[in-house]
């Protein structure tokens, strides 16, 4: 008979012998073996009780001695009471050298192969980490993805999780041992390891933090937070204290390269609370809030509702190269705009900003959008090898131009966000080549020799300037 999952048996790490239904749905987890748990932080006999998964990329374990930095942090959450799972990535470079191994063994290699070489970089660290922890008197047990289990399809090299039975790490947790996961890696239906691509280890993280309904998911990176722009070009720039999901996406997208998009989607679409913060901190320093009053240090991202006092603007961001390519005289009837945008697709080519005028006669009219200046050269080719089927006059175009947003949930309830935009814009001197605008974000693309003075003023002009900097 097999057991119920949450009662499996901890030392049968080998099979996967749990309920049917654990697996097969996924992020549902089996009834918690454990005391009741409020949403949040809840509060069992005056002690703050909170479950976080804490998640430490490659700089954060990079050798021994950062495992051992890293370890404090999760020792001081233990310390304060709190329940908590380790998800790790491979030490940095690591997972690059397994790759670089499995292309000079053979170019062309079975792609489950791939996964059992690269994967392995993440087992290292985890090893590691459940042994530093175990030193400092943290019971601790480390986990592969199989182990788990976290179940993904079969796409090698670029799977997506599908469910994850907790009940596993429940049982280890209900026993106040720290489970250490390995991000980065899964089993397929075909019981074969997998990997999801590279940077994955985030979306393993905010996966294994929805499966077991953890309160929080800290990253640890080597950044200290999300700021309202680059601060390498605005010195002035603000960690914010919280940003939504939304908003999250649109910096991600845009170049904020902190967290890696599909793991936002997947916080998001679980209401997983996501906590950007620095692993080079002082782990037994206070904890301060950017603001500088006691709270978590880092950058919240979470659900609109929980942020009280909303910005209209919360980020400006900067995306350079980007060409843009007009089609003049395009024939103004069904299908045309699908077989442009067709062509470009089926070579591969990611379109960004799409504008199409109304046609003044019926007849015909112009289509502008961007592409990567490295695209360039390649989407006129394919453009005019499509002429036939797409019927315009003339393709002209320009590379060098960069595009500028401003981001905000507040844009939903305020009018006026991009008229002003444009008007501080123009206040520089500063010409708009094209605008595009979504619900929360209003972007420009103009001349890339411009683009820093355009993202000064506006930071500037919305109010996110440091005060006292
Ligand atoms: N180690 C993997 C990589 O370098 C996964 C990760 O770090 O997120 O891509
Ligand atoms: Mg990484």
């Amino acid at each position: 008979m097999p057991l119920p999952c949450c009662l499996a048996e901890k030392a049968i790490l080998g099979s996967v012998g749990h309920e049917r239904g654990c697996l097969r749905l996924p992020f549902v987890a089996c009834p918690r073996p454990i005391k009741k748990r409020t949403a949040g932080f809840g509060i069992v006999s005056g002690i703050p009780l909170a479950r976080i998964v804490v998640k430490f990329g490659g700089t954060s374990v990079a050798n021994v001695e950062r495992i051992r930095q890293a370890a404090r942090h999760v020792k001081r959450e233990v310390d304060a009471g709190h329940q908590v799972c380790v998800v790790v990535s491979a030490m940095s470079g690591k997972t690059n050298e397994l790759v670089g191994w499995v292309s000079e063994a053979s170019k062309l290699h079975d792609a489950r192969e791939y996964d059992a070489v690269v994967a392995s970089g993440e087992q290292v660290t985890a090893g590691l980490m459940a042994i530093v922890l175990a030193e400092m008197g943290v019971p601790s047990r480390s986990f592969a993805g199989w182990q788990v289990p976290i179940q993904t399809d079969d796409a090698h090299g670029a799977a997506r999780i599908v469910g994850i039975d907790p009940a596993r790490l429940e049982s280890y947790l209900a026993d106040g041992v720290v489970p250490v996961i390995t991000g980065f890696q899964g089993i397929s239906p075909r019981g074969r390891i997998t990997t999801l691509g590279r940077g994955g280890s985030d979306t393993s993280a905010v996966a294994v933090a929805a499966a077991v309904k953890a309160d929080r998911c800290d990253i640890y990176t080597d950044v200290d937070g999300v700021y309202t722009t680059d601060p390498r070009i605005v010195p002035k720039a603000q960690r914010l204290s919280k940003i939504s999901f939304e908003e999250m996406l649109e910096m991600a997208s845009l170049g904020a390269k902190v967290l890696m998009i599909r793991s936002v989607e997947m916080a998001m679409a679980h209401k997983v609370r996501l906590l950007v913060r620095s692993t080079f901190d002082d782990p037994d320093a206070p904890q301060l809030a950017p603001d500088g009053t006691p709270g978590v240090p880092g950058t919240l991202v979470c659900d609109e509702d929980e942020i009280v006092e909303k910005q209209i603007v919360s980020g400006v961001t900067l995306a350079k190269a980007e060409a843009k390519i007009t089609l003049r005289d395009v024939k103004d009837r069904p299908g045309v705009a699908a077989a442009i945008f067709g062509a470009l697709a089926d070579e591969g080519i990611v379109v960004d900003m799409i504008v199409q005028n109304i046609s003044d006669d019926g007849a015909t009219t112009d289509i502008t959008f961007t592409v990567p200046d490295s695209e360039y050269d390649k989407a006129v080719k394919t453009l005019e090898n499509a002429g036939e089927r797409i019927a315009y006059a003339k393709v002209s175009g320009s590379k060098g131009g960069a595009k500028i947003s401003v981001i905000g949930v507040g844009m939903r309830s305020h009018a006026g966000v991009a008229s002003s935009m444009f008007k501080a814009l123009a206040d520089k001197g500063i010409n708009i080549q094209l605008i595009t605008t979504s619900e929360i974000k209003t972007s420009v693309l103009i001349d890339e020799q411009y683009a820093e003075l355009a993202v000064r003023a506006l930071h500037t002009y919305y109010g996110l300037d440091k005060k006292d900097a």
